[in-house]
């Protein structure tokens, strides 16, 4: 029996799982929020919990955090002592081209995702930050770095290239990473096991639909397209990401004000004020945009022109794929709302798929069967477990 703590840092907080392992159990689970170095003793808005105990404190790094996280499960005899946890599995956003699976923590490992800071700024960093901090509390915990990229390695070069001059790509590595990769891997796996069949054998397409949201043809298990790509923007629109736009809308709204458009300006309104949150006027939260569906025709027309995208992108995919015979719904929207699921599938019906409205009203957050069963082709929701894929990972490795 093994333990493997599994942490996801971003730049002011870290959350963590604790798992035993192989038998998948989770042991306890929590999370610190606000860390920053401008928190004192006496002002600060740092907290954290740990199963269930809740405590505000002042937290200024993630090496602090881990002390107290470390520090807990010892004072609480969750673990005996640090050899206990096997080891440690951070989830990385951007493995670019050099992670196609999961690696050990070595220093050429860290130089790469170091490297890698260009392509996404806040989360490789604050990924690092996490990987030192256990390194500096405790040198012999074994740290796993598992890719957000990495399943969507296997997509061929006419997939993953831009037709863009090819120069940048050799020097400056502009190509479709793609994300939430640990995420499609997940689903794909589970549900080639929920329908009994060797993955090798099935065609699927996963939709992990949250406020980030992509697409994924997973053929044989292996990812063969995705949704998103240098960065998280490309693809359908998100909470409050735009998804693909013509390029020119940048130009265009630059030559209008200068001042005020700028490029850096231009792609913080792509990224943070468009998706749901942009057309509605009302939110990014897919609840918030739902409840006014009826009265507000700018929230329905935000989900609508979601669901048209989505419906592309399922369509593109099953010719890319010759087929499909599952549609995988997860994340926060696709596990939760039953009128994305749906509608989506209304869209795409003439490949011969039709939404069990009966099921799908009643189910969230659960594994199930969405699609009639006359359909030709099947449609689930499965709840993603990116976590527990980390823990997998890293498990493999250490064991
Ligand atoms: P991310 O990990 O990208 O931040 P999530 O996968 O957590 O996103 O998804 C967040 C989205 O899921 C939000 O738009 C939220 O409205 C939606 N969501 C979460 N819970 C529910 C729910 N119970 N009903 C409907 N939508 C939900």
């Amino acid at each position: 029996m093994k333990k493997i703590m599994v942490v996801n840092c971003g730049s002011s907080s870290l959350k963590f799982r604790l798992f035993e392992m192989p038998s998948e159990k989770l042991i306890i689970k929590g999370l610190f929020e606000s860390i920053s170095k401008n928190n004192t003793e006496e002002n600060f808005s740092s907290q954290y919990k740990i199963g269930d105990f809740f405590c505000k404190a002042p937290i200024r790094s993630h090496t602090e955090a881990v002390k107290i996280l470390l520090n807990y499960l010892l004072e609480n005899k969750i673990i005996a002592s640090y050899d206990e946890i096997d080891g440690v599995g951070h989830r990385i956003v951007q493995g670019g081209k050099y992670f196609d699976k999961a690696e050990v923590a070595t220093p050429d490992v860290l130089k790469k995702i170091e490297d890698l800071c260009i392509l996404a700024p806040l989360h490789n960093r604050a990924h690092l930050d996490g990987i030192h901090a256990f390194q500096e509390v405790n040198k012999n915990l074994v740290n796993v770095v598992v890719f957000d990229t990495a399943f969507h390695q296997t997509m061929a070069p006419d997939t993953y290239m831009y037709a863009l001059p090819y120069d940048w790509y050799e020097k400056y590595d502009v190509r479709k990473y793609g994300a939430h990769g640990t995420s499609h891997k997940y689903v794909a796996q589970k549900c080639a096991e929920v329908m009994g069949k060797d993955i090798k054998d099935l065609k699927l397409i996963t939709c992990h639909i949250g406020n980030g949201a992509s697409i994924s043809a997973v053929m044989g298990g292996k990812c063969i397209d995705t949704s998103m790509g240098l960065t998280p923007l490309e693809g359908i629109p998100m909470g409050t990401r735009s998804g693909n736009i013509d390029p020119a809308v940048l130009e265009y709204m630059n030559s209008i004000d200068p001042e005020k458009y700028t490029v850096k300006e231009l792609l913080r309104i792509l990224n943070h004020e468009s998706g749901y949150l942009g057309v509605s006027k009302v939110s990014h939260d897919s609840r918030a945009i739902e409840a006014e569906v009826e009265t507000n025709p700018l929230c329905r027309l935000a989900l609508e022109i979601q669901y048209k995208r989505i419906a592309d992108f399922i369509g593109s995919y099953y010719v890319h794929m010759g087929g499909v015979d599952a549609i995988v719904f997860t994340a926060g929207i696709g596990e939760n709302s039953s009128r994305l699921r749906r509608e989506v599938l209304k869209r795409v019906s003439v490949l011969g798929v039709k939404c069990n409205d009966e099921v799908n009203d009643k189910v969230r957050g659960e594994v199930a069967l969405i699609s009639t069963p006359d359909s030709k082709v099947k449609a689930y929701l499965i709840p993603t477990e990116e976590e527990l894929m980390i823990a997998r990972d890293t498990y493999d490795l250490v064991k």
